[in-house]
């Protein structure tokens, strides 16, 4: 089929696409319209943890489908409640509760935070509501969490912000104790900045953290939607520097496809009352089977490691590309990774990745100057081989 063919504009113009449908996705390749097959380094953005349509995934759905589709969020139902169990076991906290997408996570995240603030108010006897979150950070496409968020521009696109998010900057303690007022409940943030190129939080910063909001009595939040279910190497990011969070949001790879998120926290900060919280899909059966499902592929003997190990190989090979063509290296944890380009041609190599044939290549560019890696978890090394060689190729092209 052309790509004429197709009422594109039946769709409300939210971003701008490339003249492209793709119509079958399989491991770590899509197909389009017209057969051409991509190697795919989006997935989804960092979303199809296990690839697209793992085997896995399917069984979950037609199985579940089969049973129980959506008994309604009022009643419990089997799935929720052991996807809840696992992660509960496999982490720090003690109570799931499960959204749709990564930003309404974040929201119920907030929520707690701002419930949580009325119940421990401060000395004065007021409500304590503020949120600090840091400059760059993404949180979502909600009011509140553009608010908490800080990428630029997005204070005003909607005007007026959801009050109470103050922004610090990622690894400067000073910045954050600065913020820190009689009204402050919570300090939130990505382990990982994603969106903003893939910036670390350094374990000292995670630390240090940790040990201020507690010397304050402020919550910790961690933000795992794109760091979290294993794209690090460890299962949750917050694992790489030690720390204990207060409250944990997932999304993207719990899923790892489907929409499905989480918002987990400790006992002692589960103080959510019957009715403060809902939603019409949250924990139904369907999604939180593919979460099941996902997960126990996560917690498979060695492929963490595997995970740890295909991060490493990626890096090596990034920053030897990076010498080969004059680049500046390669950042990230686990697979999660970004290439610094040390010059604005990102979005050149993402429309000439995309462009080549008879295969093309999916790349994304966050920054002007950086490429960013997602690819599936269980990539497998002649998989990064391949996309190497295919980027050194389109870096040549255009006189890299
Ligand atoms: C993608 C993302 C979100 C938003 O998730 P949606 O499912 O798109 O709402 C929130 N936080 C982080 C860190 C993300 O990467």
């Amino acid at each position: 089929m052309e790509f004429s063919q197709y009422h594109v504009d039946a769709l409300l113009n939210i971003t701008n696409r490339p003249s492209l449908v793709f119509t079958e996705g399989h491991g770590m390749w899509l197909t389009d319209h017209k057969g051409k097959r991509y190697l795919d380094y989006l997935q989804g953005w960092a979303v199809n943890c296990l690839g697209h349509s793992p085997q896995c995934i399917q069984d979950a759905l037609t199985e579940q489908a089969r049973k129980l589709i959506n008994p309604s969020p009022a009643f419990y139902n089997e799935p929720s409640i052991a996807l809840a169990s696992s992660l509960v076991k496999h982490s720090c906290f003690d109570r799931v509760f499960f959204a749709n997408s990564g930003a309404e996570a974040n929201e119920s995240a907030i929520k707690l935070a701002r419930k949580w603030g009325k119940k421990h108010k401060n000395a004065a006897g007021a409500d304590r509501y503020e949120i600090i979150t840091f400059n760059h950070s993404f949180h979502g496409r909600t009011l509140a969490t553009m608010s908490a968020s800080g990428k630029a521009g997005w204070d005003t696109i909607f005007a007026p912000q959801v009050p109470g998010f103050p922004k610090a900057e990622l690894n400067d303690l000073a910045s954050v104790e600065k913020l820190i007022t009689d009204k402050t409940i919570a300090v939130m943030l990505e382990p990982v900045q994603g969106e903003s190129g893939v910036i670390p939080a350094s374990r000292e910063f995670m630390q240090a953290l940790r040990a201020l909001t507690k010397q304050h009595g402020l919550l910790l939040i961690v933000d795992e939607v794109q760091a979290g279910m294993g794209r690090t190497g460890e299962l949750f990011a917050y694992q790489l520097s030690d720390v204990t969070p207060d409250i944990m949001t997932l999304g993207k790879g719990i899923g790892g496809g489907v929409p499905l998120a989480a918002m987990l926290c400790r006992e002692e900060v589960a103080v959510f009352e019957a009715g403060d919280q809902g939603g019409t899909y949250n924990g139904n059966p369907l999604m939180t089977a593919v979460g099941g499902a996902v997960l126990d592929e996560l917690l498979k003997p060695g492929f963490l490691q595997s995970v740890k190990d295909k991060g490493a190989y990626l890096g090596a090979e990034l920053v030897k590309l990076s010498e080969k063509h004059g680049l500046e290296g390669d950042r990230g944890e686990g697979l999660l990774r970004a290439l610094k380009l040390g010059k604005n041609i990102g979005a050149q190599i993402v429309e000439t990745a995309r462009d080549i044939n008879p295969e093309g290549l999916l790349l994304n560019s966050p920054r002007p100057d950086l490429l960013r890696f997602m690819p599936a978890l269980n990539v497998t090394t002649a998989e990064i081989d391949q996309m190497i060689s295919m980027l050194s190729d389109v870096l040549k092209k255009l006189g890299h």
